[in-house]
């Protein structure tokens, strides 16, 4: 009999999402893996480059600022994506640094970001986060807020590509990734930045276009 052969982490979340996909009749490579490798150190980040995986994501500026500028330089065709809250006077480090941000949220942030882009020249496309699940504590613009914020963002030139949500921990993702693509539908956008790595099946099973994947793929943070 043949051995079954031990597969790395990443052809394990490869297959994961090719599974969910098949189930969903869609493609798998309508679904963009984003590695999340935010606290993980540059060797773990090189390890999964020579693996083939291109779109990466970090959490904070600061952090990216450490780490990135090297592998960069050394890989001219990586991408780098936004998932964590941005404050706005780092929003022209964020466009400088970063290929897309997953987490436009609020009135104060368009502004911040389309003066930074007009400075520095440059367009970075922009996932509006929702706050999914109305948490406190939670970042994301409300859902009664969406629509607004959006034409804000058009008219301010920014490159809006979709939505991006965290649903609520500890409950079931489902009604809210479904939300989510409602959403999208509602106010014609295309992108859904959904599923993590413990919900990510169900996510492109409603439609996720961006799955973010951090501990599937590093280990525990
Ligand atoms: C850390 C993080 C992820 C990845 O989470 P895992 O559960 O480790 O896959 C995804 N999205 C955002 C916004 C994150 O901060």
């Amino acid at each position: 009999m043949e051995q079954a052969v031990p597969s790395s982490p990443l052809e394990q979340v490869r297959a994961r999402i090719a599974g969910a996909a098949r189930m969903a009749g869609r493609k798998a490579a309508e679904v963009t893996l984003i590695a999340i490798s935010k606290t993980k150190p540059a060797e773990a980040i090189l390890d999964l480059i020579t693996q083939g995986q291109r779109v990466f994501g970090e959490n904070r500026v600061q952090e990216t600022q450490e780490k990135w500028p090297a592998i960069r330089a050394a890989h001219p065709d990586l991408q780098l994506h936004l998932v964590g809250q941005l404050q706005s006077n780092k929003a022209e480090e964020a466009v400088a640094l970063f290929d897309c941000i997953h987490s436009l949220d609020r009135p104060s942030l368009v502004s911040a970001l389309a003066k930074a882009q007009d400075k520095l020249g440059k367009r970075v496309p922009c996932f509006v986060q929702v706050n999914i699940g109305a948490e406190d504590q939670k970042g994301g613009c409300a859902v009664a807020d969406l629509p607004t914020l959006l034409a804000r963002a058009r008219d301010s030139g920014i490159d809006v590509i979709g939505l991006m949500c965290v649903p609520p921990a500890g409950i079931e993702p489902a009604p809210f990734f479904a939300l989510l693509d409602k959403l999208a539908d509602d106010n014609s956008v295309a992108g859904l930045s959904m599923g993590m790595s413990d919900d990510l099946e169900i996510a492109v099973q409603l439609g996720a276009t961006h799955v973010r994947v951090g501990s599937a793929l590093f280990g525990t943070r």
